[in-house]
């Protein structure tokens, strides 16, 4: 960092370089901790786990528990690293489970002027408040502290339900499970819901073979012949859309948590994500959809539906309200941004704030009224890196 200030050259720090957007970018100096990936520090009694910011959740999670912890909510993917993931406000769903950064007691930051600053609720609450959502814009997180839980099993049952009859017991189902999740297939009629409980039983997981023919060749190798097909011939993704949903069946997976969350992606997607206040869900999902079918769009991934608690990071998504999050993707190779722009401007209606590492259109002009904290986040900023040595072209955009 010294050497960098005296070149005077930008800095960033890289996670697992798994987000949608350059928000990890820059053209100066790019710092990977991928290196740093130690477990420094876990105590059962109390569930604080100290770790270098560079670990990934994968390789977190049989750490933890083997010592009997677990991360008390996961994403869908686990590549991600820890600092990574915390940046933009990653999230998993179940509407009493905040995002990953909720959870953040302590971290390390070596700040522009190459200092190390203890971030914590008693040495530095308004610094630990920025930081659990920083954007990589207040220095590099060397190490994190975290509050776990008990190590716990998964019970997640996939069931295509009617998607009608889905939404109007959308409370009911996301309060009545620990974790509830939707994926809604346009030109459908069909929810495929996720459902998922927790417990302290003894795992039974799944024979390996039998989890990677659900995952690997029914949500992986299926969904890539058809996107291909889609992609040639883009008049018939409705069809293309029925014939995947009427493939799917019931299943059930049982095993650790760490082991569960996560699932395979082989399909190269793109994909944007917005947070609005759950009250709003159905109408937006609803909205979403029609979009999609006027304009006749060729939108072959579903939409996803999470939910999660709010939280007090100055930056997170969930930033003081219960959040449901509505991601919309597309297949790699296809054309994303009118129906992203379109998305996002239904989004605008329901105060959206889109997810810091995935696709957006928005700008610091836009979003500053959609963080209440917004001033108290800059103060810190101005503070911790009062020169700018951290910004790069995104952080210029969204946070001015
Ligand atoms: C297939 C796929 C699935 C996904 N699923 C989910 C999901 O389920 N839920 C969800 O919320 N998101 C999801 N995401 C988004 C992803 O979780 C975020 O974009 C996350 O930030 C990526 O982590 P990373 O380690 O790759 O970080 P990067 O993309 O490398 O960097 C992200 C930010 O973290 C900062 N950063 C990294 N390390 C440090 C450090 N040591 N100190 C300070 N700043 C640092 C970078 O500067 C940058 O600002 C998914 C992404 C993909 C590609």
């Amino acid at each position: 960092m010294r050497r960098a200030a005296e070149r005077g050259q930008p800095v960033r720090a890289v996670g697992s370089g798994h987000s949608f957007t350059d928000i990890a970018c820059t053209d100066g100096v790019m710092v990977d901790l991928s290196g740093m990936d130690r477990l420094l520090a876990a105590d059962p009694a109390t569930g604080l786990v100290t770790a270098e910011a560079g670990i990934t959740l994968r390789a977190l999670g049989p750490l933890l528990a083997a010592r009997g912890l677990a991360l008390e909510n996961q994403g869908d993917i686990d590549a991600q690293a820890l600092a990574g993931a915390l940046a933009t406000a990653t999230h998993g769903t179940g509407a009493r489970f905040p995002n990953l950064s909720a959870r953040v007691v302590g971290m390390r930051l070596v700040t522009a002027a190459g200092e190390v600053v203890a971030l914590s609720a008693d040495s530095e609450p308004e610094g630990l408040l920025a930081a659990r959502v920083s954007l990589g814009a207040l220095g590099i997180a060397s190490t994190v502290t975290v509050r776990c839980v008990p190590l716990y099993t998964l019970h997640r049952h996939d069931d295509p339900r009617p998607l009608g009859e889905t939404l109007d017991r959308l409370d009911e189902l996301v309060d009545g499970n620990d974790h509830f999740e939707l994926f809604v297939f346009p030109y459908t009629q069909t929810a495929a819901t996720r459902t998922t409980r927790r417990s302290d039983a003894e795992p039974r997981p799944t024979p390996s073979w039998r989890r990677r023919l659900q995952e690997d060749v029914v949500e992986n190798r299926v969904l890539d012949l058809i996107c291909r097909a889609g992609r040639r011939l883009p008049r018939a993704v409705p069809r293309l859309n029925r014939l995947m949903v009427s493939a799917m069946s019931e299943s059930h997976v049982e095993d650790r948590a760490y082991r569960v969350y996560a699932t395979e992606r082989k399909v190269r997607f793109t994909e944007m994500e917005y947070a609005i206040p759950r009250r709003h869900a159905r109408g937006a999902v609803e909205r979403v959809l029609a979009l999609v079918e006027r304009r006749r769009l060729p939108i072959l991934f579903p939409l996803e539906l999470r939910f999660a608690a709010a939280d007090d990071a100055f930056l997170s998504t969930a930033h003081g309200r219960e959040t449901c999050y509505i991601a919309v993707h597309q297949y790699a190779k296809m054309e994303f941004e009118s129906y992203f722009r379109g998305v996002e401007a239904i989004m605008e209606d329901y105060e959206g704030r889109p997810h810091w590492g995935k696709r957006h259109y928005q700008a610091a002009a836009t979003l500053r009224d959609r963080y209440p904290e917004w001033e108290r986040f800059r103060a810190v900023r101005a503070r911790l890196d009062p020169d700018g040595v951290f910004a790069n072209d995104y952080t210029r955009r969204v946070l001015g």
